[in-house]
């Protein structure tokens, strides 16, 4: 058994914890939906138990329709970009969820987070 767990803690960027803490989510069944936090503009996810929660912010987020601001236009090319990610992260999700491979497993965790640090970037981009 190597001890190397320390190491990679050390190693760990502040601003990517918040990555994996939504691969996490994902691997517990939870899912990413096309809303995105009113404060830091992460992806919501939606819990099994149907709560909407910013991974981020590791909080609970509530989505209040009244006053909504209307679309704007400029967004279009972000919102079929972000669908195409969604699609991407649902795929992987099933993947991650039927392996048993732990070599797959890494590869397709490492490909959640960059799937989803995207769709983060994404999300700010259109909240500009
Ligand atoms: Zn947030």
């Amino acid at each position: 058994m190597r001890i190397y767990f320390g190491v990679l803690k050390l190693q760990e960027k502040p601003e990517e914890n918040h990555i994996k803490r939504m691969a996490d989510l994902l691997r517990q069944g939870a899912t990413l939906t096309d809303l995105s936090c009113p404060v830091c503009a992460s992806p919501l996810f939606r819990l099994k138990d149907g709560t909407l929660w910013c991974a981020k912010d590791e909080k609970k987020v509530i989505v209040v329709k009244e006053g909504e601001e209307p679309e704007k236009t400029s967004n279009i090319a972000y919102e079929k970009l972000e669908e195409t990610l969604l699609t991407k992260v649902q795929e992987i999700q099933n993947k991650i969820q039927k392996t048993e491979n732990v070599e797959e497993l890494q590869k397709l965790s490492i490909a959640l987070s960059e799937l989803l640090n995207n769709l983060e970037k994404i999300k700010k981009m259109k909240k500009s």
